[in-house]
């Protein structure tokens, strides 16, 4: 007879096996790609919420995106990794890092938005 399944609770291993399997897509993905993950889209949104629709650096409402202070988290950040910048404040924050000082994930996005 095979034993059974208790299918009450969802199965918890599956379940983080599952979520380990997600964060390493994301954390395979190459930047730009991942911006446009819905993970990356709901983990924005919350952030700019969270900083009640403001841009940190100068208050500005308008065309606010989402910096990542480092990317050692990328697929599972913390809201103390990222910081709510308007468009001006978050150029001006990546103008500053010398490309060759960055890590390769950096050196990637500065080509995305130096893309723009
Ligand atoms: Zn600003
Ligand atoms: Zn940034």
């Amino acid at each position: 007879m095979k034993p059974r399944k208790r299918t009450r609770h969802p199965d918890k291993a599956q379940q983080a096996a599952k979520a380990a399997a997600k964060l390493k897509r994301l954390r395979s993905l190459p930047y730009d790609e991942y911006l446009q993950t819905p993970h990356w889209r709901r983990k924005r949104r919350k952030a700019i919420r969270r900083h009640g629709d403001a841009c940190q650096c100068c208050g500005s409402r308008i065309e606010l995106e989402v910096h990542h202070k480092h990317y050692r988290t990328k697929g599972r950040e913390n809201f103390s990794d990222l910081e709510v910048l308007c468009r001006d404040c978050h150029i001006g924050k990546h103008q500053d890092e010398k490309p060759w000082l960055v890590d390769s994930v950096t050196a990637e996005f500065l080509q995305v938005i130096r893309g723009w």
